[in-house]
């Protein structure tokens, strides 16, 4: 997303890059406890698009004690904040990523489950047109291509 000079409603910038996760936390008002200390360092060096599951199993790593609905609340509140990013990959599992820098889009592999993130200026100027066609001007978009590899195809 391009930063204008409105950002949407419940919406924050992303924290600016190489800021700690735990610094922005302060700044928004979000108590760290130990746990939640845990999630987001988990968080912010493991990286991808995880979903809850997957985020506990590497928690479970560093500390066996914390609960899956322990990092379900905490990615809910981290998302609320404009810390991360849910995604919704077509699979009925939510994912979750840091909020990024910079905007990106998202395909995905529909063999595999992989994601693969893009930009391409012709989207983001063509989305652009289209809202002022229709009257408006963009704020937001959410992107997600479905694809299998062409070389599979063959077979
Ligand atoms: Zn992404």
């Amino acid at each position: 997303m391009k930063a204008g000079p409105k950002s949407p409603p419940h919406s924050h910038p992303a924290p600016a890059p190489g800021r700690k996760l735990e610094d922005v936390c302060a700044e928004r008002g979000i108590r760290l406890t130990e746990q939640r200390r845990v999630i987001a360092r988990v968080l912010s060096e493991s990286g991808g698009h995880p979903d809850v599951e997957e985020l506990h199993r590497r928690t479970a790593l560093v500390d066996a004690r914390i609960s899956i609905a322990t990092v379900y609340r905490t990615v809910r509140l981290f998302e609320e904040a404009g810390i991360l990013e849910r995604h919704d990959f077509g699979d009925g599992r939510a994912r979750y990523e840091m909020a990024p820098e910079s905007h990106h889009d998202h395909l995905i592999d529909l063999r595999t489950g992989k994601v693969v993130e893009f930009q391409d200026d012709r989207i983001e100027a063509l989305q652009r047109e289209v809202a002022k066609r229709l009257g408006y001007k963009l704020v937001d978009h959410r992107l997600e291509l479905f694809g299998t590899p062409i070389d599979s195809d063959k077979d």
